[in-house]
């Protein structure tokens, strides 16, 4: 029976040029890249590029560079080209945008003249409380569902959100996490798609490249599983199919907490300074182990 290439495993592994790639990202890339492999798949790289302000074209060339030098391959992205051209985030702003105008006249979209300090205070939430996530979007901040929504070029300079179905559970079962669930309106509220510095958030960046490369799981850090339920509602929202998932428990440092973009000591570059080999990093991540310390110490030749 021939095996359709729509069937077949495609996979990808999506570093931000924010910084140094540390352990933490080479354990969930790692795990991405075995995945494929076991699938007999097709492993891509995407460049997640899309803030100016924090993303560094050296950050990705060293991206690419330590993940070769840990022996990941892969075979689309921005050094080898593919099907699905440009791999960088930044080059792909049409396919963004085209995406952000059939949210639009779906009608599942708002504009938002809120800042985040506003939502924040409405939602009542410290500032150091936000963490990584969106506060919960106040109720009265969005406007009616019946609103003539204003056209997209009138509303340059403001965010756009999308408007979550309120009290829908939601479900996905994650490969290696089992069944997760949440409650939009609950969980998490509208959501940013579109900043109003003309970009398109990372939710809807993520799930349109997912999409459109034709990527049939996505394994990521489990720190993005409340991202899941939002890519999912886009999906739905703009009929793609969903990819499975795979969300990784994260490696953590000496105090137990996760690794950050700062933990410099604990980046590929820094270990490969040091005299640790790939071969050494990559039995650790093969035995499942999660400190950072251990996986350091007890793997040592
Ligand atoms: N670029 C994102 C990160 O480094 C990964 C996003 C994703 O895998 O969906 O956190």
């Amino acid at each position: 029976m021939p095996i359709s290439s729509a069937l077949s495993y495609r996979g990808r592994i999506a570093p931000s040029p924010t910084g140094l790639l540390h352990l933490g990202h080479a354990r969930t890339f790692w795990v991405a890249a075995e995945r494929a492999r076991a699938a007999g798949g097709v492993l891509t790289l995407r460049d997640d590029d899309l803030d100016r302000q924090r993303c560094r074209a050296d950050f990705s060339a060293a991206a690419i560079e330590d993940l070769r030098w840990l022996g990941l391959e892969w075979s689309e992205g921005p050094d080898v080209g593919g099907p699905h051209a440009p791999y960088r985030q930044s080059e792909r702003l049409d396919t963004y945008r085209r995406a952000l105008e059939r949210l639009h006249a779906l009608g599942t979209i708002f504009p938002c003249t809120h800042s985040r300090r506003d939502v924040l205070e409405a939602a009542g939430a410290p500032h150091e409380d936000a963490g990584d996530d969106e506060p919960l979007y106040p109720r009265d901040f969005r406007p009616p569902s019946d609103a003539r929504l204003p056209a997209l070029d009138a509303s340059n300079g403001c965010n756009w959100r999308f408007r979550v179905p309120d009290g829908e559970p939601l479900t996905f079962n994650d490969a290696l996490l089992g069944e997760q669930r949440s409650v939009a309106g609950v969980d998490f509220g509208d959501f940013l798609v579109w900043r109003k510095d003309g970009l398109p958030s990372y939710q809807l960046a993520c799930a349109i490249d997912d999409a459109t490369m034709g990527i049939t799981e996505v394994v990521r850090g489990a720190d993005l599983v409340k991202s899941t339920f939002r890519q999912l509602l886009l999906l739905r929202a703009l009929g793609h199919p969903a990819p499975g998932y795979a969300h990784c428990p994260l490696v953590t440092g000496p105090d137990g907490s996760r690794l950050a973009k700062r933990s410099d000591s604990l980046s590929l570059r820094a270990l490969r300074a040091a005299g640790v080999t790939p071969a050494l990093i990559r039995s650790a991540f093969a035995s499942n182990e999660l400190s950072a310390y251990d996986l350091l110490s007890s793997h040592a030749p």
